[in-house]
């Protein structure tokens, strides 16, 4: 469904906004990928979402709000340079973690006094947010562990009966994740890298960002977002070569590539990564998941370049590489 609503999209949302009140969890789309929500203010919904995930109850979750101006019923403390992102990308794929408002449940932040929150540019969650009228918990809506949803089939693949319905808002925009900020830190600091690039982020703050300590982002495993079918980052100029080697061992290979390669052995299976990075980005899940149902043993991945949503891309592939490696080990 897209603007202009049908009636019969309009009676899905208002389907959807019963169920969230009701407790139940719904399949959301937003332009990074498509969520798993929950009434961010109830306790119970919350825990269904990570039964749902099979995910540990001390990752926490991002709340999505209806419009910038919520942000100050959710934080305690709103710093400027956290009022300046909010005006300059929401709605849009940035979440900001501020410390947390008292009324924030411990289910929703793992027991932290911080919180993160978005509001996503999605005309179909933004419907639902502001019928609902309150703060939606919304994980992407995938088994832990596993690639994240970018179409509604992807969901319903993915969580099956634990969704009380899944609204179609067609494919997601972006492709991955929202950037993460930690806005508790002076300079602010990048958990998460997404559909809002650091350079957009730091012009923005008006100041240099800090480094990501060791302490990575609750929830950020190095091994996350991996497809059931080994993923290895190449580069354009050894991509041909490996391919030929892993045919020659009988491997059923696949390629992931922005570009055209020379020299591809037969049999190879090319998947199309639509060009520059943020048509990479677009169509990085649905390439997983296709190289899953076409039975490959092995995605050879050439990495876009690094500006913009690349840098995101770059580093799921990087997390998608090892997490196929060390379940392999
Ligand atoms: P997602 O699966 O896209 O909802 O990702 C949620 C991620 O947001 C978590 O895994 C954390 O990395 C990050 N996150 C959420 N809340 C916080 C917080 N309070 N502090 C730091 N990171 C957070
Ligand atoms: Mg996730």
């Amino acid at each position: 469904m897209e603007p202009p609503f049908t009636p019969a999209d309009l009676a899905e949302i208002v389907r959807a906004v019963a169920a969230l009140r009701a407790g139940a969890l719904v399949g959301l789309p937003t332009e990074t990928v498509y969520g798993l929500a929950a009434d961010a203010s109830n306790a119970e919904a919350v825990r269904r979402v990570f039964a749902a995930k099979g995910r540990p109850a001390d990752h926490p979750l991002i709340v999505h709000l209806a419009d910038p101006a919520s942000l100050d019923a959710w934080a305690a403390e709103v710093p400027h340079a956290a009022r300046a992102l909010a005006e300059a990308y929401w709605p849009g794929p940035l979440t900001l973690v501020v410390r947390r408002a008292s009324h924030v449940l411990d289910e929703v932040t793992g027991g932290l006094d911080t919180v993160a929150l978005r509001v996503p540019a999605h005309p179909v969650a933004l419907a639902v947010l502001r019928a609902f009228g309150g703060g939606l918990a919304a994980p992407s809506a995938n088994r832990f562990g596993r690639v994240s949803p970018t179409t509604a089939q992807a969901v319903h693949d993915e969580m099956g009966e634990a969704v009380a319905l899944v609204l179609d808002g067609g494919p997601c925009d972006v492709g991955v994740e929202s950037t993460i900020v930690d806005m508790t830190v002076d300079p602010p600091v990048v958990l998460r890298p997404g559909g809002v690039s650091a350079e957009e982020i730091a012009r923005t703050v008006g100041a240099a960002l800090g480094e990501q300590s060791d302490t990575r982002a609750p929830g950020t495993l190095a091994a996350h977002y991996a497809p059931a079918v080994e993923v290895v980052v190449v580069t354009a100029q050894d991509a041909a070569s490996s391919a030929t080697a892993r045919i020659a061992l009988g491997q059923r290979v696949g390629l992931l590539a922005p570009g055209v390669i020379p020299g591809l052995p037969a049999g190879i299976e090319i998947l199309d990564a639509a060009g520059d990075a943020q048509g990479y980005a677009r169509v990085l899940y649905e390439r997983f998941r296709e190289a899953e149902r076409q039975g490959l043993d092995v995605l050879l991945c050439v990495p876009p370049e690094a500006a913009g949503v690349g840098a995101a891309v770059i580093d799921r592939l990087r997390r998608a590489a090892f997490g196929s490696a060390t379940e392999r080990e």
